[in-house]
């Protein structure tokens, strides 16, 4: 499939990376888990750590046709492709610049590992433009942004990004994570390096620990130098489960997104709620930027009940909605950020970046919307004091 890029999504979904079952033509991959290969000429020197087995490498074409681009790479876990990407491209010396809102291990990441790098880093006041080019110094190397960001679904400028660091060569990334391929492909705003928690939309069932990065030949290989020396490689079973979960990404992603869509705006218009956070409402500061740079608005959103209602106590009168850690399964979950994901923040930062100890993150699955509202409307009454 050469021209895979040409090739419609959901037909990339499920065609494009297939390991060919050449001795029992069975209809999908099968698995090869050897860690031991014939040391095949000088070129190929197969082994997991080096990302080069046989799913392992089909797997990065589908990824990276989804996203548009020459290559890609699959990790161990979203933070493992996070950290490698980062230090690939971030010496001694250097400097990065990250938005404000981010998702909570990769500010811990930067916060609790660069110095002992000598890499410095800033964050930026805000999402405008203009705080960004504030922070730009000579040795700026790396732009590193988050758009739709975790939890409060803030919207960043991915042209204004990739346009302000081309004209100083620096090299744009993105955690990519929470619109998934599906929803945003970065590259056509000029992005150089998408990543993404595998972990979330990719995987989808809520039982894949892994992480992917896409961009060009050059960066990718770059990237993978330091990969194989990290050694954050995934195994051929899990790469073999996510070549299943992105056959129906687009199917699952849509659906979700047309869920979440129908939820924000069946909660805006709840008297106990206080405030809903969704790019896809009208009444989102970011409505029409998301509007340009995204597909559908994604399966995420946030909200704060009014005061009265005992958030834990809401969650816990949940029958359907489960109250969880992780997000973009296909069942719905929510949590609270500031007891969870965003904790080791600490109150001040999370106050810093709007997180309210009240706010309630919510991953919308593709259940029936009707049952959801009904759930959340008994649990409301449940939780009122
Ligand atoms: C979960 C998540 C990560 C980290 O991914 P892991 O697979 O848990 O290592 C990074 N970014 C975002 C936006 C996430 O939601």
């Amino acid at each position: 499939m050469k021209d895979s890029k040409k090739l419609g999504i959901d037909t990339i979904c499920t065609h494009v990376g297939e390991v060919k079952d050449e001795q029992f033509k069975g209809a999908i991959s099968p698995i090869y888990m050897s860690t031991s290969y014939a040391f095949d000429g000088v070129d190929t020197k197969r082994y997991p750590r080096y990302f080069n087995t046989p799913n392992q490498e089909m797997l990065c074409k589908k990824i990276a046709a989804l996203e548009k681009t020459e290559n890609a790479l699959i990790f161990g876990s979203g933070m493992a492709a996070i950290s490698t990407t980062l230090l690939a491209f971030l010496h001694k010396g250097d400097h990065i610049i990250l938005q404000q809102t981010l998702y909570g291990g990769t500010y811990n990441f930067v916060v609790e590992e660069f110095d002992k790098f000598g890499i410095e880093y800033s964050f930026t006041d805000s999402l405008a433009i203009e705080d960004f080019e504030k922070k730009i110094q000579k040795n700026t190397k790396v732009i590193y942004i988050e758009t739709p960001s975790n939890p409060l679904l803030t919207i960043t400028d991915m042209k204004a990004v990739s346009k302000l660091a081309k004209s100083k060569e620096i090299v744009t990334m993105i955690d990519n994570t929470f619109a998934s391929p599906i929803n945003q492909t970065p590259v056509d705003f000029g992005i150089d390096i998408m990543i993404h928690s595998a972990t979330k939309y990719m995987g989808g069932h809520s039982d894949i620990l892994a992480g992917a990065i896409a961009g060009s030949n050059e960066h990718i290989l770059k990237i993978w130098n330091v990969a194989k020396n990290l050694g954050g490689s995934l195994s051929d079973f899990t790469v073999w489960m996510l070549e299943r979960s992105l056959k129906t990404m687009n199917l699952r992603v849509k659906k979700q997104s047309k869920n979440a869509l129908k939820m924000a705006k069946n909660l805006a218009t709840n008297p106990d709620v206080y405030h809903v956070y969704y790019p896809g409402l009208k009444g989102h500061p970011d409505y029409k930027l998301a509007k340009k740079q995204m597909k559908n608005f994604g399966g995420m959103l946030s909200f704060e009940l009014q005061e009265g209602i005992d958030p834990m106590k809401f969650q816990n009168s949940l029958k359907l909605i489960k109250s969880s850690m992780s997000l973009a399964g296909v069942e719905s979950t929510l949590l609270s950020p500031a007891l969870t994901s965003h904790a080791l923040l600490g109150a001040e930062e999370r106050a810093n970046q709007g997180i309210k100890d009240g706010l309630i993150r919510f991953s919308v699955g593709i259940e029936n919307t009707k049952d959801l509202i009904a759930d959340i409307e008994k649990a409301i009454k449940k939780a009122k004091k």
